[in-house]
């Protein structure tokens, strides 16, 4: 085995290994569910065209997390992290009672 292929062959093995790692951590962070007592309360949707609109007058249609400025999108792109649901996944199409358009 020549040196270039040995070389080839352990930055292959490192790149597998640095990506199942980043993996591992995003998807290490529960998604947040709408039964959540505290989603319950905020009003939270994973699905932002789902809002109860007669009980949350405040949204209004195109509102979703992916536009909200508490919302962080991880790399995999459905889901993102939240500074009001601190510890949680919300869906990038999600909403809740207190969306803030980002600027
Ligand atoms: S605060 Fe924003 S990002 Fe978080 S769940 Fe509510 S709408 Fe989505």
């Amino acid at each position: 085995m020549t040196l270039n292929r040995r070389i080839f062959m352990i930055q292959s093995l490192l790149g597998t290994v640095s990506l199942t790692v980043g993996d591992q951590a995003h998807t290490e962070i529960p998604v947040l569910f709408e039964d959540d007592s505290q989603a319950r309360n905020l009003g939270y949707k994973e699905d932002s065209r789902k809002v109860d609109t007669a009980k949350f007058p405040k949204y209004s249609a195109g509102q979703k997390c992916a536009e909200c400025q508490w919302f962080k999108a991880l790399p995999e792109g459905s889901t993102g992290t939240c500074g009001v649901f601190s510890g949680k996944r919300v869906n990038r199409n999600g909403w809740c009672k207190s969306f803030v358009h980002k600027e």
